[in-house]
Formats: structure tokens, C-alpha cells, sequence
């Protein structure tokens, strides 16, 4: 194929203004069908248009040399895939004293890992994630200071948690007496989202042993008023009935993780229309790092086995589930993570497109993205991933992408 100048398309093309992609299958993000023989068109950076031509059309296009596009016949083209819980000051490796040493890692250390972890989620075209905090405020202040342009992060900054309880290594407790509300009202970090630690975290040696909730619905309602008084979302991590309970009660935004919330948490979820991240990739994570035979990976096991029943029962009520990974958090790498949470949320019974609407539109409707990421649809921004192989590939060809784009521009490619 040549291009409108004569010239055969090389590496940068796809820099122009103006070009086209052909596909032999698109998933748009919404969760509808995959369509085969997509045309997409590309100008300054946004799609102009989607059409699917006929294979007549299709041929003629074909032949027509003062037309320049990219032709992946064989690959699937998806939006750009968001991460709605990762934490960019951690590493997700397993040796414990180097996670211990990272806590006390100063901004200097954290800064360039923060960078090369972003860079590990471009390849796989992540194109944004939302930070679940870290006690330093590395990641927050690494997107006031150095920015990353290619990946949009979204920041909680430090989370917030009750006098005493977990949350110790990505939040505080509000001090000298003062509620929650107060604090949030009193606190000047520029945060995109407040979070709230509402739980503990699972027990390995007791399972579905649940914690009491970190503040009561009363205390999370006047705090939820001050958040969004201040244009902030609002992400509550939660497990068990009771905290989950508050957090959804008091109207927030999203709740994280969510193990064994029960049915009526779900059900009261779908009504509200908040979203659910259920995690479920760091119980796999943990178990497989635990010693086979052992109780705590038994009780891993079942954790895991326990959240997919909660997700497909989330599926069938209509809740809407955002896909995040906690990478950064024992055994979740950031970047690849996110394809083994696509694969519990299929293993759950989500068909491909639920799956990836979850990694796509849902997930940018939670950062408020929804205008500019996770849809294939003219006006959008032309970021997208070209995966290899047909639908039925995914989302396991999603860990070897065949190219990404950003904004228009090819920024890898394996070709
Ligand atoms: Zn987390």
C-alpha cells in the first residue's frame, strides 16, 4: 500500500494528521459485539470516523493507491485499557525486605520506578490508572512535578483511615482530634480522588473473617459532602458486609475490592449506580506466592474462588464493575496485572466485550475520562491497542500487543 505522496508507509506515518486503520475485528468498549473489517479514521489525534466496509468496498480500498492506512487484517483493535486501582510508589515484587526498604524509599528513589512503571503500562496500552494512594504522596507529587503525558494518572494522593486501623502504608488518620470531614475540608493536596480505608484487609488464617467498619455511615456522609464540595470523587476500600455497607450508604463512588460485601451490597450497588473494582488478581497473586499445601493458600484459594462467585452474581444484577488490579500491592506487577484480572472477570462468566468494556468505558467513566478515553467512536481520542489474533484470542493476547497508539501516533509496534 502506498500513501497520497507516493511514498510506502514506514515507522511514523502514523505521526500524520491524517490516516486510517484497517482491523479485521473491533471491540468498541461499550460491551457490544465484536465487528469484523473495521475502518477507522484518524485526524489530529481524535477517530473522524468508523465504518465497516463491505467486502467490495473493502477490495477497492485495497487497490486505491492515493489512500494511506495501516492494515492489521489478522489483529483486533480495542480501545486503550485504564486501571482503576494501582499504586505507583510500590513495586508488586515478592521479596520482602525490598518492600519493606521501599516504604522508606524518599521521592528521589520513588520518582524514576514511578516512571519505568508507566512506561511498563504504556507498552500494553494502559493509557490511564488511578492511584490508590501511598502514605508519602510520591505519586501525587510525581504528576505535579514531572507529569507523564502519556499515560493520564488520576491521584488519591494519602488516603485517609481511623485512628489505630490498616492503612498505615497509603494513609493517616485525621489528627488533633478533628473528624474526617474535617480534615478532608482542611487538606490542600490537589487529589482527584479522596480515599477512605472503611476495613481491614482478609485474614489468610481465618476465612471471611470480617473487621468493623473504619467510620460509620454518619461520620462518611458529612465527609462525602466535603469531598465533593471540593469536585473530588470518592473511592472506599472495603471488605465485609458491614464497611461496605457505610461506604454505600454514604454514596460513594466506588468500592474497592469489596470481598465478601454479600448479595445485598450488590444489589444495592446496581441501584446506586456505583462501581465495584473488585480486585480479584491479588488473591491469585497471593496464593501463588504461598507454600503449597498450606492453610493460607488453601484460604487464598477460596477468597479468590469466593470474589468470582461475587462478580458474576455483580454481572447478573447489573452492577457496574470497573476493572483494577492494586498492582504495586505482594505479587501484582503494574502492566501485565491487569490482563490476569481480565481473565478472572471471563473466568466469572463476563463474555470478552463485558470484559473489556470493563478495562475501557467503564473504567474511564470512573476517572471521568468518558469524553476522551475508553470508546471507539468518532470524537474520541484516536488511543487505542491493536491485539493479535481474533476476539476469541482475548484477553490473553493482550499481554503481547501487536501496537499501540496514542492520541493518533503509533508509539510501538512488534511488527
Ligand atoms: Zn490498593
Amino acid at each position: 500500500m502506498v500513501d497520497g505522496e507516493g511514498r510506502r508507509p514506514r515507522s511514523g506515518d502514523s505521526a500524520r494528521r491524517s490516516h486510517r486503520l484497517f482491523a479485521g475485528w473491533l471491540i468498541d468498549g461499550t460491551g457490544a459485539p465484536a465487528k469484523k473489517n473495521a475502518l477507522i479514521g484518524v485526524e489530529g489525534g481524535l477517530i473522524s470516523s468508523v465504518e465497516f466496509p463491505s467486502p467490495e468496498e473493502l477490495s477497492r480500498l485495497e487497490r486505491d493507491d492515493s489512500l494511506f492506512y495501516e492494515s492489521y487484517p489478522s489483529c483486533t483493535i480495542l480501545p486503550g485499557l485504564i486501571d482503576c486501582h494501582v499504586h505507583l510508589s510500590m513495586s508488586g515484587k515478592i521479596d520482602r525486605n525490598l518492600r519493606v526498604r521501599q516504604l522508606g524509599n524518599g521521592f528521589e528513589q520513588s520518582g524514576p520506578l514511578i516512571w519505568k512503571r508507566l512506561e511498563r503500562c504504556l507498552s500494553l496500552g494502559i493509557m490511564a490508572v488511578r492511584d490508590g494512594g501511598d502514605v508519602g504522596g510520591h505519586a501525587l507529587r510525581f504528576v505535579r512535578e514531572n507529569g507523564y503525558g502519556q499515560v493520564r494518572i488520576k491521584c488519591a494522593g494519602k488516603g485517609w483511615r481511623a485512628p489505630g486501623r490498616y492503612g498505615k502504608i497509603i494513609g493517616r488518620a485525621p489528627v488533633n482530634g478533628s473528624t474526617l470531614a474535617e480534615s478532608i475540608q482542611a487538606d490542600c493536596a490537589p487529589v482527584d480522588h479522596v480515599k477512605i480505608l472503611n476495613s481491614g484487609i482478609n485474614s489468610l488464617e481465618e476465612f471471611g473473617r470480617e473487621t468493623a467498619p473504619q467510620f460509620d455511615r454518619e461520620e462518611l456522609e458529612a465527609a462525602f459532602r466535603e469531598a465533593r464540595n471540593r469536585g473530588r470523587k470518592i473511592m472506599v476500600h472495603a471488605n465485609g458486609r458491614r464497611p461496605v455497607e457505610c461506604g454505600v450508604a454514604a454514596g460513594c463512588d466506588s468500592i474497592e475490592h469489596g470481598f465478601f460485601m454479600g448479595e445485598e451490597n450488590l444489589k444495592r450497588m446496581a441501584d446506586r449506580q456505583i462501581f465495584w473494582v473488585p480486585t480479584a488478581c491479588t488473591m491469585k497473586a497471593l496464593g501463588a506466592s504461598l507454600p503449597a499445601g498450606s492453610t493460607q493458600r488453601t484460604t487464598a484459594s477460596r477468597m479468590l474462588e469466593s470474589q468470582l462467585e461475587q462478580m458474576s452474581r455483580a454481572r447478573e444484577l447489573g452492577v457496574s464493575v470497573a476493572s483494577g488490579t492494586d498492582a504495586g500491592s505482594f505479587g501484582v506487577r503494574h502492566g501485565l496485572a491487569l490482563v490476569e484480572e481480565l481473565k478472572l472477570l471471563t473466568a466469572a462468566g463476563f463474555s470478552i466485550e463485558e470484559t473489556l468494556r470493563c478495562a475501557t468505558s467503564s473504567g474511564a467513566a470512573l476517572l471521568g475520562l468518558e469524553s476522551e478515553l475508553g470508546r471507539i467512536r468518532p470524537g474520541m481520542e484516536a488511543s487505542f491497542l491493536v491485539a493479535p489474533g481474533p476476539p476469541a484470542h482475548l484477553p490473553g493476547s493482550l499481554s503481547n500487543p501487536h501496537a499501540v497508539y496514542r492520541r493518533g501516533v503509533k508509539i510501538s509496534g512488534l511488527q
